[in-house]
């Protein structure tokens, strides 16, 4: 078992550290499902987007996808290749386009005709081609938090099946345009796959009529969202999730592409937090600690729950919430959960908080981020400084009149 303790001695607290060799088990697995298939794991870049966490994907032979122009650059900077890495997202603006198509990515995925208009009008400045592919929205119900939930048509995501169609032909007869992809993402922490083979069959079905119409798209592209165990919720099984896939593609060839974010790192992720002390308001019992809601914002921005473990040898049980020092009353990780009486300087290790952790991290309160550690075989090393007060200041000092 990994020694927070030791990690809080040498880096400090708050921070977060990932469990490397949990992120390549879960991405052998997956690729280990889609053996059957040509196929390509494209690692959402926004779950969790340390360099040294791209990195580590990109050895193995991963793919990124990227929902800004900055992800693209993280991506390349990681080392995964070109060739491998879509920009998706509902809004891209013209210089990201342009940086996009410049550095010659595998695909740009469109949400709208008037972004394939503008994507158009830039390949058409720089005289290219651009690689396109098309999200499409099954409307089908993900089953999971409406914060997270994109594949309905009440969601901004995607075009409907008849756009989609409208936009494929157009790309088809235009020169600037090269339509490679077709694409659905319906939602994330997905835990049951039904809305999932149902937005295969839709989209497959799309798919072979676009081939009646000589359109051949050369990967079809399943989107993220395979849901983890949070709470010890059941979730989807790999199999029957590759097999969903594979049964719809049947005498077509195609490669598959998946961006799972959540499911590659989710789970080897921990924050890592200290008490400063404990409080009783009547019959409400607080443990404070020195993380917060800027920090880890999933329990206040979605009801999530992480699994907290208490690092000392108290057995006694009773009820806490447990909050961090910033100014509002969302910001807590638990509430009335069972845990045991704490002190000062207890270590606190909040789980499954490798994905949409740091990356949703801000400086709230004036709270530096906080350090970001690897932990590989027996060995933990730094992948991020915590950030000083001079790094928060660094752009707004050099303003301040007298
Ligand atoms: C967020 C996102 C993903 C990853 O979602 P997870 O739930 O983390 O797997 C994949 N594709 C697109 C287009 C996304 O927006």
């Amino acid at each position: 078992m990994t020694n927070f303790k030791n990690m809080v001695d040498s880096y400090g607290s708050p921070l977060f550290a990932y469990d490397f060799d949990y992120m390549k088990n879960q991405y052998e697995e997956l690729k280990e499902a889609f053996r059957a298939r040509k196929s390509l794991i494209c690692y959402a870049v926004k779950a969790n987007s340390n360099l040294s966490v791209i990195s580590h994907f990109a050895k193995m032979g991963a793919g990124a996808d990227c929902v800004s122009i900055g992800e693209v650059k993280r991506a390349i900077m990681a080392g995964i290749p070109k060739y491998k890495i879509i920009f998706s997202g509902v809004g891209k603006s013209d210089s990201e386009i342009k940086e996009a198509l410049k550095l010659d990515i595998l695909m740009i995925n469109l949400e709208s005709e008037a972004e394939m208009t503008r994507v158009e009008l830039v390949a058409k400045e720089l005289n290219m081609k651009a690689r396109i592919s098309v999200r499409v929205n099954p409307n089908v119900d993900p089953l999971t938090h409406p914060y997270i939930s994109t594949g309905l048509h009440k969601n901004k995501f995607g075009v409907d099946i008849n756009t989609a169609k409208r936009m494929y032909i157009k790309a088809k007869n235009s020169e600037f345009l090269e339509a490679v992809g077709v694409h659905f993402h319906i939602g994330s922490q997905l835990t049951k796959l039904a809305p999932i083979a149902e937005s295969i069959k839709i989209v497959s079905s799309f798919l072979r009529n676009l081939k009646a119409l000589k359109i051949n798209i050369k990967f079809f592209d399943v989107g993220g969202g395979i849901g983890i165990d949070y709470e010890g919720e059941k979730t989807i099984e790999l199999y029957d999730y590759a097999q969903s896939i594979f049964m719809n593609l049947t005498g077509l060839d195609i490669t598959v592409i998946c961006e799972p974010g959540r499911f590659l790192v989710g789970n080897s992720g921990y924050f890592v937090t200290k008490v400063l002390y404990e409080k009783q308001n009547e019959d409400k019992r607080f443990i404070i600690v020195d993380g917060a809601m800027n920090d880890l914002v999933r329990p206040t921005l979605y009801q999530a729950y992480h699994k907290i473990e208490v690092l000392n040898d108290n057995k006694e049980l009773s009820k806490a919430d447990v909050v961090g020092p910033i100014c509002e009353s969302g910001d807590y990780f638990a509430k009335d959960r069972e845990l045991p009486q704490t002190a000062h300087n207890d270590l606190l290790v909040i789980k499954s908080a490798g994905a949409y952790g740091f990356t949703m991290s801000s400086n709230y309160n004036t709270r530096g981020r906080v350090a970001e550690i690897a932990i590989e075989g027996n060995e933990t090393r730094i992948i991020r400084k915590r950030e000083s007060f001079d790094n928060m200041i660094a752009l707004e000092k050099d303003y301040l009149c007298n």
